[in-house]
């Protein structure tokens, strides 16, 4: 029966966290990067993409274009190939080498802090920009939302809101700011191992008492 009243929730929602505490502790982001360029890069890349595959094509792109300044004087075409099994490879070289460009020549070749400057990054939707403040400088500017977050943020009716900028603005109303990033990396985990799109694993799921999904699996 899902709670009713404002404390009943509240509570709900710190047993939740708490629970994914338990389960997911010290998790951070699965993208592989050794810097802030990089992790803008890969994460620019992770659009319709696995992050195993971006993972597997990186290495390689980040040793031919070791510098901001490579990438920015990179072509289209030459990094279309070099990104092609990410899918989009088209428009994902053409924003990150216009990325590249625009920190640059604009931000002295440091990746903005600030979500104002680096939403006006190309390729740096909200998303993206959640992902590189949160994880490299521990900035709380939002909550990423992608597709598992969004998913288990609704079975868990924490959200009834259908489109990542509405159910991030559901989340932060929520969510205690220093949770902002940790819950993102713990839900993207949960729906990795548990609550799969398909077929969640709700017999084992340790939320199963915390969870009304019209779609759990018995
Ligand atoms: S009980 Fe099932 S639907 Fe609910 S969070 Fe767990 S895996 Fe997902």
């Amino acid at each position: 029966m899902p709670p009713r009243s404002k404390a009943d929730k509240q509570a709900r929602l710190n047993q939740i966290l708490a629970v994914l505490d338990d389960m997911y502790p010290n998790v951070t982001c699965a993208l592989h990067h050794t810097n802030p360029w990089e992790l803008l890069v890969a994460t620019i890349l992770s659009a319709q993409c696995t992050d195993e595959r971006v993972n597997k094509v990186t290495p390689a792109l980040f040793a031919k274009y070791p510098t901001i300044e490579d990438f920015a004087a990179a072509t289209q075409e030459e990094m279309g190939k070099d990104i092609y099994s990410t899918g989009f490879y088209n428009n994902k070289a053409k924003n990150i080498i216009a990325a590249a460009q625009r920190i640059l020549t604009v931000f002295n070749s440091e990746v903005p802090t600030n979500i104002e400057d680096l939403l006006t990054v190309p390729g740096a939707a909200r998303k993206t920009a959640n992902v590189v403040l949160g994880t490299c400088f521990n900035i709380a500017s939002g909550v990423v939302v992608d597709t598992h977050v969004s998913r288990i943020s609704q079975r868990l009716d924490l959200t009834k809101k259908t489109d990542p900028v509405n159910i991030e603005k559901d989340l932060i109303q929520i969510l205690p700011q220093s949770r902002w990033i940790s819950f993102s990396h713990q839900l993207i985990h949960h729906g990795r191992g548990h609550c799969t799109a398909r077929s969640p694993k709700c017999h084992t799921c340790p939320m199963n008492h915390l969870c009304y999904a019209k779609d759990k699996n018995a």
